[in-house]
């Protein structure tokens, strides 16, 4: 057991990433309290079920009252209305965090919702799975895997003391935490995370709407490498149509220099060029091997899962 960093811990949205984060903290006794608020009635009642929180509300300002810690972890498009419910309830001091994919946007909509005298720090976890709602979250996500805080370039000590708080308490979860600008943020998770899932959405689909090839062999032959792609492209429909319209200019910006390195791809392909092909091969193979030796090679860490403990 660590310290406790906050005394109260309000989470709004318990899916996936909000329930992992309830878990963890529980887990390194870095919260006391731990309230949550939830827009479905479904899952408000499975939290409730699970004993994740001490209280569970559908209001996010009931959540929020007496927060230290108000931690935001719903699809990015809403993380400003649900900034803005919480808004009424929070205390001078309070510190309004998120956990959403893109982080730009998100900062905008964070600082508009708030009042001046809460501490707003966007940022997020390096961490997660094709999973969604209460039961998919595990204490063990954030373990070994990076989180990034995007701080606005505030630097009143009162502000700088809240980010080093809030980098303790992902620290106690876990994980590796850095500071990021949030656009810099915002071009580097749209080459690592977004322009993959983009890709996966892509060649499912290709391959599904493909004549010649009947769904029954798709999924028969689909050891070939189309495996993979098809788990990242179970990924939440909501969550990630969010992602690509509020990180448009980013996505844009590395799908053009995709589309052209694919292009020299088939180039090569057309004329024979063997030894372009194996060139990059190597090359990727390298890059393969540099994330195993960083221990960031598994989308979910192997450790003893919880599930339904809390
Ligand atoms: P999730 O499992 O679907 O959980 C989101 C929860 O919030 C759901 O229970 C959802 O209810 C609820 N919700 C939606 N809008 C709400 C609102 N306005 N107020 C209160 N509750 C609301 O999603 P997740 O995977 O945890 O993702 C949450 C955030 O984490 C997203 O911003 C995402 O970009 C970020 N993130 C995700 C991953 C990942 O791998 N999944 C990794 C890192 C960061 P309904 O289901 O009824 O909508």
């Amino acid at each position: 057991m660590s310290e406790t960093v906050y005394d109260k811990l309000a989470v709004i949205g318990c899916g996936l990433i909000g329930s992992s984060v309830i878990r963890a903290a529980r887990e390194a006794g870095a919260a006391g309290e731990i309230t949550v608020a939830d827009s479905s009635p479904a899952h408000r009642a499975r939290i409730a079920e699970l004993g994740l929180a001490d209280e569970v509300f559908a209001d996010p300002a009931e959540a929020a009252a007496g927060a230290d810690l108000v931690l935001l972890a719903v699809p990015v498009l809403s993380m400003g209305s649900a900034a803005a419910a919480a808004a009424p309830a929070l205390g001078a001091g309070a510190t309004v965090t998120d956990v959403g994919s893109v982080k730009g946007q998100v900062a905008e909509a964070l600082l508009a919702a708030c009042p001046d005298d809460v501490h707003v720090i966007p940022g997020h976890p390096i961490a997660g799975t094709e999973q969604s709602g209460p039961d998919a979250g595990f204490a063990e996500l954030f373990r070994n895997r990076w989180t990034i805080l995007t701080p606005s370039d505030r630097s009143d000590a009162g502000y700088r003391q809240a980010v080093e708080r809030l980098g303790r308490f992902w620290t106690a979860l876990g994980a590796n935490v850095e500071e990021m600008d949030a656009r810099h943020h915002d071009l580097v998770l749209a080459i690592t995370s977004h322009l993959p899932h983009l890709i996966a959405y892509n060649i499912v689909g290709t391959a599904a709407d493909l004549e010649e090839v009947t769904q029954a062999e798709v999924m028969k032959y689909s050891a070939g490498g189309f495996r993979d792609f098809t788990r990242i492209a179970a990924s939440d429909p909501t969550m990630w149509r969010d992602v690509f319209l509020t990180n448009k200019d980013a996505v844009l910006e590395v799908l053009g220099r995709f589309s052209e390195d694919l292009q020299a791809l088939s180039r090569a392909i057309r004329w024979g060029e063997g030894d372009k092909l194996f060139e990059l091969f190597s090359r990727t193979r390298e890059i393969r091997r540099g994330i195993i030796s960083l221990g960031q090679e598994s989308a979910e860490p192997n450790f003893g899962r919880d599930r339904g403990k809390h």
